[in-house]
């Protein structure tokens, strides 16, 4: 078993990858969890989707993180007449009407109608501000609402296709953070026990307090990753960062509704609040977007890459990339390649740098997990061995960012399967112990059966008492 990089990459399945064969290539390629967009599956295939990912991972014998993306409250262009698409003139004037069905169209005297599915847009805009379409390439200007119709004029033009996203950059959107659609695709994800669940459109802790109680009352433990896109997230983030199970740095559509320039530092400071907290953040979109087309990289999407590790993220993430681009697999292993690269020049140059602040409350399990993270700086060990029944004790090591690889061992398979993106950890089925010794005697064994460790090599070892359940309290230094 060889190493893998301590950075994890998540993969977007979609028709260009989400058959047995891909799937396959895409794990042996370096992927540690796979991203399903609901926003564009149905219901069969994404219980397809989710068998394949767990028949692959088995076979592999690999834990495999599954994240379902629910749409949250994107807003669309309705339907266009024949499909067609409508061209945007520069400073002429159209109306966007929220009545339910409207068909858009450019009439004959030149008039233009869209249509939306979001009822309360023109409640939500108000005159004078701007109305993003297409991901931000099209830009209206609200000149008069007079509801069901918002008129307004082109400021930059150009093609419009049915069904593509709008934008409200500075108006406060009314819509529920959770639609109908996302409650039918987040009971279908729950039945096929996929491990994170993410939330589209954030805008305060209280939408992710909403997404909990529909997991407490199915009765499921799935981790929430807060999508960060909105300026009332950034603004809100730290108490949606206490609400979450982790982040994740929505960079296309913060881009859309924040600006580009926004996303650096905004990036930045989410994956510096992320590692404080001990939580795991993603930092997608665009990553290597070129790739949807050509076989390589542009140098600056290969920077790109480099820098989220440099900034210590958790997990990078590719979107079209993988999911409807060109080249899937190549992709991974571009990515794979980068993020070894990079980290071979961060964790070797910087290692002591990277030790994290304190965490917030100090525990037993906390001082023991600081002290093994010490230890590896100290003692020049091969790697740290953390017997963890929910993954937690192993959370809160990687959180400390030590130099070496995190082996984590855990009877749990779903704990296996959460930990799939968490920084530095490989984890790892052990059969549960009666004795703390047990255990240890197993791990011994599965250490080196599978030539993690050689004759002599020294490592750190944490473990709690088996009879004291979410305690962690000794480390030990040890030569194998
Ligand atoms: C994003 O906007 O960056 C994102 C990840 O969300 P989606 O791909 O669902 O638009």
């Amino acid at each position: 078993m060889a190493w893998h990089n301590r950075t994890k990459i998540v993969a977007t399945l979609g028709p260009a990858s989400d058959s047995l064969k891909m799937i396959a290539q895409l794990v042996v390629a370096g992927v540690d969890v796979f991203r399903i967009n609901c926003a564009h599956a149905d219901h069969d295939a994404i219980g397809r989707t989710i068998r394949r990912v767990r028949q692959v991972a088995k076979k592999h014998r690999r834990a495999v993180g599954i994240l379902a993306d629910l749409q949250g409250p994107k807003i669309r262009v309705g339907r266009l007449r024949n499909a067609e698409p409508i061209y945007l003139k520069r400073s002429t004037e159209l109306v966007i009407d929220v009545t339910p069905g409207v068909v858009g169209e450019a009439a004959a005297d030149g008039s233009i109608r869209i249509g939306t599915g979001y009822r309360f847009l023109a409640r939500d805009v108000r005159v004078g501000e701007r109305i993003l379409l297409d991901d931000g390439n099209l830009e209206l200007r609200v000149l008069r609402v007079e509801a069901p119709l918002i008129h307004a004029r082109v400021v930059h033009g150009g093609m419009l296709y049915q069904f593509k996203g709008i934008n409200l950059p500075g108006s406060d959107v009314s819509a529920d953070c959770l639609s109908s659609k996302d409650l039918r695709d987040l009971r279908c994800v729950l039945r096929h026990e996929v491990d994170f669940v993410a939330l589209s459109f954030v805008r305060a802790a209280e939408d992710v307090h909403a997404l909990r109680r529909h997991v407490k009352r199915a009765r499921s433990d799935v981790q929430i990753i807060a999508k960060i896109e909105r300026p009332e997230a950034v603004r809100n983030i730290v108490s949606i960062l206490d609400a979450a199970d982790g982040l994740m740095v929505a960079r296309g559509d913060m881009g859309v509704e924040m600006g580009p320039e926004a996303v650096p530092p905004v990036q930045k400071r989410l994956i510096d609040l992320a590692n404080r907290a001990r939580k795991p953040v993603i930092t997608a979109t665009q990553m290597l977007e070129s790739m949807v087309v050509n076989p390589r990289p542009t140098r600056a999407e290969a920077s790109d890459v480099a820098n989220a590790i440099y900034d210590g993220t958790s997990a990078v993430m590719l979107s079209g990339e993988t999911a409807s681009g060109r080249h899937p697999v190549r992709s991974v292993r571009i990515m794979e390649k980068i993020v070894r690269t990079a980290e071979r020049d961060v964790y070797g140059r910087m290692g002591e740098r990277r030790r994290s602040a304190a965490p917030t409350a100090a525990t037993v399990t906390s001082a023991t997990v600081r002290a093994a993270a010490y230890a590896a700086y100290e003692a020049n060990v091969r790697l740290i061995a953390v017997y963890t029944e929910t993954g937690t004790t192993a959370r809160m090591l990687a959180g400390e960012r030590p130099p070496t690889h995190i082996l984590a061992f855990t009877p749990s398979q779903r704990a296996m399967q959460k930990l799939a993106l968490i920084w530095g950890i490989v984890a790892c089925k052990i059969p549960p112990g009666r004795t703390s010794h047990e255990l240890t005697l197993n791990g011994d064994r599965i250490l080196r059966e599978r030539a993690l460790v050689k004759r002599g090599d020294r490592i750190v070892q944490i473990a709690g008492t088996v009879r004291q359940s979410g305690l962690t309290n000794t480390m030990t230094i040890r030569e194998m």
